[in-house]
Order: structure tokens, then C-alpha cells, then sequence
């Protein structure tokens, strides 16, 4: 900090939604700070809904007290869109007895991580992050429309792997990878996706604590990153009527802390008994998890059949219809891309989630279905089809509320609650249009 003249460090905390929330102050308040017992918020910051209410219920302590703020240094990064030297650190959360935060959704995967390590084992993850560029529109009322160029005409916009479709946007993404440079974010390809100036961005495979923190700042460089170009990035899971939703893919295996090894396949390439179980975990588990994959009212909106997104927790390789595919690939890459999360999930809790659905299914030794062959969208419709249904199977899973933590279940599930009611509570034009007079 000293060496590089920062001015300004922003201290962040990841919330339940994975939004950055937290404090900034001078530098030298910060390094003078960590002597101290640090900068605190209160604890409540993990509890608000998305329309900044709270729930009713007491879920934490009624006085709402303080929280300590504990920087992680290998997370200490310059923030690239300020003029003046200012470097940004995320922070883990402890109370004043020593004890973690644990409703932080960072704590709530470095649990899973936890029980991982006691194994011996190593999680790798390469998530995938699809967004949509909008023009910006200030008005709730108004749907979202694609920016001008060839993919601001929906009719010819969706311009799956289009090169010229994304070049037009070609010195906002220069800022984006600008931006990433200088914040170390090992992102690899981009891409045009279906949709009308959708765009994916994949990030190169590593361990599950960084890339939870890269796609954190990753966010929020690409809203920052669009703004300066006037349009709105938007990572909600379907923030176009006709259109593909946005997901968060994450590839996911397991290596051996003391090989380095890939614990899902034999030297000769055939699939281990642990690379079995853990699609037999996520098969049996992500259902009651979908919470923490698809948290917001909208993210089941992108559940659909056809748009690639899956509905069902069936498995293939090489197989895009399904909530579970297995790429070709050698045996040291060998894994399983987990397509249910939105691109709205926090990426910590969907991490947390999925890692704790497969160590389930690893630990209980649990026998996946047979991979199916041909389309997905044939079998049944078996995913939480909304917000209640997903809290409901949420509240009862005892054994994955064992692996992340029962007080955060409690909170987690206590906040979309909340969100579901204050939904609840507003009429669509929908309704207006086709109940007002007809029923
Ligand atoms: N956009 C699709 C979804 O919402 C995924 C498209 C793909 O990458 O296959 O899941
Ligand atoms: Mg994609
Ligand atoms: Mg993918």
C-alpha cells in the first residue's frame, strides 16, 4: 500500500447476495487500523433482502451488534476505474469473542472447503459467467432492451459465437479486460451467447475460495466497465422476455492435496468411484440446495425447456440439456459442469452449495443415475419450479444444513422468505391486463 502511494483502501464484505457492501477510509487509517481491533459493521448487513428491508423475525440478535472486519491480504488488489491509487481487500467477519460470522456466505464456503481438507482433497472450479448489455433504463415499467448495433435488433441480435457481434462492443470489452488485468482475474475466452448483446466471460480453472472472490470483483467490473460506456450490464437471470436467461456454469472436480492428482479419473482415463458419487451427491442434493443456485423470484424464470438451460438433474456427456454434463476431455481435466446456477447466484453460496451436494454424494457413497443420451427436455420438469417450493426443500435439508451451517440456513432461508412476501405484494401489468376484466 505504501510502495504503490494508496490513498484510499476499500474494505468489502460479500452479502447474501453477493453484492460488495463495507467501508472505505485512507490508507493510513487502514494500516493503523490493523493494529486495532479493525473496522466493524453490523451484522445485520447480512441479513437484508434485496429491497434493503429486513426480515420480521429476530433471526439475529435483537440489538443488532457489532461486527470486526478482517481483511484477507491475498485478496488485496487495486481498484483500476479510480483516478486516484486506490486498492480494494475483501474481508472475512468475526465477533468480538474471536468466533467467525457465520451467516457470511465467504465463511459459508470456506466451511465446505474445511471438510473437504480434512479429507485430503482439493475442489477445482472454472465458473462461467453470462450477462446481458442493456441500455440504460431507469424506469422499472419499461423491459429491458438490447444497446443499438447489430445486437440491439433482437430479431437479428442473437448472434450465438457472432465475432462482429462482439466487436461492437469492442472498447467496452477492452476496459473489462483492462480492468482484469490490473486486478489479477484469470479470465479467459469471451464469447457472444444466444441472446440478443448477451456475452460470456469463462474464467481459467483454480481453487474454489479465489474464483468465489474473482467473480465477486468480476461483477462489478463488468457494471463498472459498462457504465463508462453507457449501457447497463446486467447479470439477472432473465432479464429478457423471449430470450435465454444468463447462467453461472461451474466446472467442477477434485484433486489430491498430496498427488496433485484428479480424483475423478484412473490414469487410464475410466471414471473413478468418487467421480460416480459426486454426481450421485449433486443428483440427490442440488434440488434441496437450488436456494443458493437460483436466489432471486426471476431466477426460475430461466428453468425453462430449450434455451439450453437445464430442468432436470439428469447427467450426459458432452450433453447440453441437462443440469449435469460431463465434456470429453483428458484424464487430468476430467469433471462435471454443474448448469443449473443463475448468473445471479452469489458465487460463493453457489460454490458452497454445489461442493457440499457432491462431498454429500462422495461420503454417502450415492450411485448416479445411468448418463442419458439425446435431449434432456424430454424427461420430466424436477427442479424447485419457484421461490417457495425451493425455500421449502431448503428449510428441510438436514444433511446439507450440517455441512453449511444451520444458523446460516436459518438466516438464508428467514431473508428469501422475506423476498418472496415483499414479491407477493406487487401486482404485475400481466395481471392487470388479463384478470382486471375477465375474471
Ligand atoms: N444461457 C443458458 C442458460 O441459461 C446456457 C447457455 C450455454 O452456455 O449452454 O443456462
Ligand atoms: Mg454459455
Ligand atoms: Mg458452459
Amino acid at each position: 500500500i505504501r510502495s504503490r502511494g494508496i490513498t484510499e483502501v476499500e474494505c468489502l464484505v460479500p452479502d447474501m447476495s453477493g453484492i460488495p457492501r463495507g467501508k472505505i477510509l485512507p490508507a493510513h487509517k487502514f494500516l493503523s487500523g490493523l493494529t486495532d481491533r479493525g473496522l466493524r459493521l453490523p451484522e445485520s448487513v447480512f441479513i437484508q433482502t434485496v429491497t434493503g428491508e429486513y426480515p420480521e423475525e429476530d433471526i439475529i440478535d435483537e440489538v443488532d451488534g457489532d461486527i470486526y472486519l478482517r481483511p484477507d491480504p491475498e485478496t488485496l488488489r487495486m481498484v483500476p476505474w479510480y483516478e486516484e491509487p486506490t486498492a480494494q481487500v475483501i474481508n472475512d467477519c468475526i465477533r468480538r469473542d474471536g468466533s467467525p460470522v457465520d451467516i457470511s456466505p465467504r465463511h459459508v464456503l470456506k466451511r465446505v472447503l474445511a471438510r473437504y481438507e480434512e479429507k485430503g482433497w482439493k475442489p477445482v472450479i472454472a465458473p462461467e459467467l453470462e450477462f446481458f448489455l442493456v441500455k440504460v433504463n431507469a424506469d422499472p415499467d419499461y423491459p429491458l432492451e438490447p444497446p443499438i448495433g447489430r445486437s440491439g435488433r433482437p430479431e437479428i441480435g442473437r448472434q450465438a459465437y457472432g465475432i462482429d457481434a462482439v466487436n461492437e462492443f469492442d472498447p467496452l470489452f477492452e476496459d473489462v479486460y483492462d480492468y482484469c488485468d490490473v486486478q489479477e482475474l484469470d479470465v479467459d475466452t469471451l464469447h457472444h451467447e444466444g441472446g440478443a448483446a448477451q456475452m460470456e466471460i469463462n474464467f481459467n480453472h483454480g481453487e474454489a475460495l479465489s474464483l468465489a472472490d474473482q467473480v465477486f470483483v468480476f461483477k462489478r467490473t463488468v457494471h463498472q466497465a459498462a457504465l463508462r460506456h453507457d449501457v447497463y450490464a446486467t447479470f439477472m437471470a432473465k432479464p429478457l422476455e423471449g430470450q435465454p436467461g444468463s447462467a453461472m456454469h461451474m466446472h467442477q472436480s477434485i484433486i489430491d492435496m498430496e498427488t496433485g492428482k484428479n480424483l475423478f479419473a484412473h490414469d487410464d482415463a475410466t471414471e473413478t468411484d468418487l467421480f460416480r458419487w459426486h454426481i450421485g451427491g449433486l443428483q440427490k442434493y442440488l434440488p434441496q440446495a437450488m436456494l443458493m443456485l437460483a436466489p432471486n423470484v426471476n431466477s426460475f424464470r430461466r428453468l425453462v425447456r430449450d434455451y439450453n438451460a437445464p430442468i432436470n438433474m439428469h447427467w450426459g456427456r458432452d450433453n447440453r440439456t441437462v443440469g449435469l454434463r460431463v465434456p470429453f476431455c483428458q484424464p487430468e481435466a476430467m469433471r462435471v459442469e454443474n448448469r443449473l446456477s443463475g448468473a445471479d447466484a452469489n458465487p460463493y453460496l453457489a460454490m458452497a452449495a454445489s461442493l457440499a451436494c457432491g462431498y454429500l454424494g462422495m461420503m454417502e457413497q450415492i450411485e448416479p443415475t445411468k448418463p442419458i443420451k439425446g435431449s434432456g427436455y424430454t424427461k420430466a420438469h424436477a427442479l424447485p419450479r419457484h421461490m417457495p417450493e425451493a425455500i421449502d426443500r431448503f428449510a428441510h435439508a438436514r444433511k446439507l444444513q450440517d455441512v453449511l451451517g444451520e444458523n446460516f440456513c436459518r438466516c438464508y432461508a428467514a431473508v428469501k422468505e422475506a423476498e418472496w412476501d415483499a414479491y407477493q405484494d406487487v401486482i404485475s401489468s400481466w395481471e392487470r391486463e388479463y384478470l382486471l376484466l375477465n375474471v
